[in-house]
């Protein structure tokens, strides 16, 4: 059986019907209020579901809609207006280069060599001076 979209004017939401083609034009009962909802074409959805200008979707599970698709977070800041970051995954960093590597090692030598000193000197090393194996979690 075919999924089918109703509207329900009093929760001013959509909710999803399984139901024979022969009853796709019939109205369904809303799934919160119980009350009416007529049949709405997929395309026509972006254009009247809003929650806080946003789409939402009966029952309502405090979801919003972007481009068609479920999403937890309403599209905050700066991601493109039609991004979304639970959709667009952000592009992995660039894979650090020969300098930054050098100069990463450079630190660790340093954080190393001030930690053998202080060890020299009976001075217990911070936590942020032991190696990142050696650290509390
Ligand atoms: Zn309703």
């Amino acid at each position: 059986m075919p999924l089918y979209e109703y509207y329900c004017e009093d929760c001013d939401g959509i909710f999803e019907v399984l139901r024979p083609i022969t009853r796709a034009s019939e109205s369904a009962p809303c799934v919160v209020c119980e009350k009416a909802g007529e049949r709405i074409m997929p395309t026509s959805i972006a254009a009247f579901t809003l929650r806080d200008g946003y789409p939402r979707k009966l029952p309502d599970k405090g979801t919003f809609w972007h481009l068609g698709k479920e999403v937890k977070q309403r599209n905050r800041g700066r991601m493109r207006a039609f991004e979304h970051p639970e959709i667009n995954k952000p592009k992995p960093r660039p894979r650090p280069s020969k300098g930054d590597r050098e100069v990463a090692n450079e630190i660790r030598n340093l954080r190393a060599r001030e930690r053998d000193k202080m060890i020299a000197s009976g001075v217990r090393p911070s936590e942020h001076h032991l190696p990142r194996r050696l650290r509390k979690p």
